[in-house]
């Protein structure tokens, strides 16, 4: 496909980036943004579709977090495809990249984190401690750098998503935050920048997360409420595959992320589970098409 790219402008200084979007801002645009850790697949495609829509110069942030990774996490393998992700990110319309070196976001001597509280400690939290305050400390650093109008989040990081959307309410920061739908393989496979680590038969396996989660959703749909009974219904697919560990599968109110008893229309199913050696999430709203 030809480019259509015309000007993305990397930068990688935080004056730098604040002097663009000042500059922007001065011509009455609105600034629309989307953070990620690179390794750019059609998901974050969707987010900058999203962004684009919202706003007039949207502006991408690429960076690896250390402060999100636990001290046996995959920080040092994690993908970093930096040069096919600035064309990505060129053909997907992004205005502005912003890659900023480790030292650039932390500089020696930083003493205050964002916290996450007690709801960063259930779920993901609870098998990945301080994540959330990791997740949430660079979002607010970012927040606070580009002063985006909108910010754009994908829904497959349902909990992450829900915490932002906490902070932005609790601590006051002038945006909206948009969440954007799950993006897909035509088979369900939820798009990662993690898939890439699934090897051979490791693909099919990984597929029962998805799997799970619409026998709990067909269950929900032909009648059944009871949280447990649909749980069980998901538990079961992945029961069936030896390669894959659950770690939780569970009925939740989609802001909150509190357990529900029973499920109603809008709760949303989340699961997470390992395959081979990397955790996988996903998640589905009930009654709901996936692509809403
Ligand atoms: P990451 O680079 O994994 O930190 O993700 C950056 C953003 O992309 C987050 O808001 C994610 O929720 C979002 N994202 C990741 N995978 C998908 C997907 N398959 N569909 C839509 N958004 C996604």
């Amino acid at each position: 496909m030809p480019s259509t790219a015309t000007s993305l402008r990397r930068l990688w200084g935080i004056a730098e980036l604040r002097a663009a979007i000042a500059n922007a801002r001065r011509d009455g645009s609105r600034i629309g943004f989307v953070p990620t850790m690179g390794a750019l697949h059609r998901g974050h495609l969707s987010l900058v579709d999203r962004a684009r829509a919202e706003s007039d110069l949207v502006v991408m942030s690429i960076f690896v977090n250390p402060l999100q990774f636990g001290p046996t996490e995959d920080f040092t393998r994690y993908p970093r495809p930096i040069e096919d992700d600035e064309r990505f990110a060129a053909d997907a319309g992004v205005d502005v990249l912003f890659t900023p070196g480790t030292d650039e976001m932390y500089p020696d001597g930083r003493v205050v984190n964002v916290t996450a509280g007690d709801r960063g400690r259930q779920w993901e939290g609870a098998v990945r401690p301080g994540h959330f305050d990791g997740v949430l400390t660079v979002v607010a650093k970012l927040f606070n750098i580009v002063a985006p109008d909108v910010a754009v989040f994908g829904r497959k990081d349902l909990q992450q998503a829900a915490l932002v959307k906490s902070m932005v309410r609790d601590l006051d920061f002038p945006l909206t935050i948009v969440v954007a739908p799950t993006i897909r393989e035509p088979d369900g496979l939820a798009l990662s920048s993690r898939n890439s680590y699934l090897r051979g038969k490791e693909r099919a396996d990984a597929l029962s997360l998805v799997g799970s989660l619409r026998a709990a959703a067909e269950r929900f749909a032909a009648g059944e409420d009871d949280a447990r009974r649909l749980e069980d219904a998901g538990r079961d697919v992945l029961a069936a595959v030896p390669g894959v560990r659950l770690a939780y599968f569970a009925v939740v109110n989609r802001d909150t992320l509190e357990a529900e008893s029973r499920a109603r229309r809008g709760s949303a199913v989340i699961v997470a589970a390992r395959v081979g050696s990397t955790r996988f999430i996903d998640n589905l709203i009930l009654g709901e098409n996936d692509q809403d």
